[in-house]
């Protein structure tokens, strides 16, 4: 019987989302939420990316690490495993920030 990853709910007709197994309601929960994690962390990475000054180069590498941290709980949190390019990014940013803080 079809069962909800995130709140349990089953039953012979819930639909279920095939690529989180989250109920519907969940999985648009889910994707809100995600989303506007998901759109801090490219608004971060676009300011990096012109960014000249180390210091501020430094500040946004640590927003960036933060929501991808916070983006990393909220997939722990319904159950669902991150992704290894989210895995990824975290530890590019982290790195740059290493290097920029030297
Ligand atoms: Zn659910």
């Amino acid at each position: 019987m079809p069962q909800c990853k995130k709140c349990g709910k089953k039953g012979l007709f819930l639909k279920i989302e095939g690529d989180t197994g989250l109920c519907l309601a969940c999985n648009e929960r889910f994707a809100q939420e995600g989303k506007i994690l998901t759109q801090k962390i490219i608004e971060a990475k676009n300011e990096a990316t012109a960014s000249k000054d180390a210091e501020k180069l430094v500040s946004l590498c640590k927003s960036i690490e933060g929501y991808g941290n916070e983006l990393v709980a909220l997939h722990q949190a319904y159950n669902l495993q991150p992704s290894q390019e989210l895995l990824d990014l975290i530890g590019t940013y982290k790195k740059m920030r290493e290097q920029a803080e030297k």
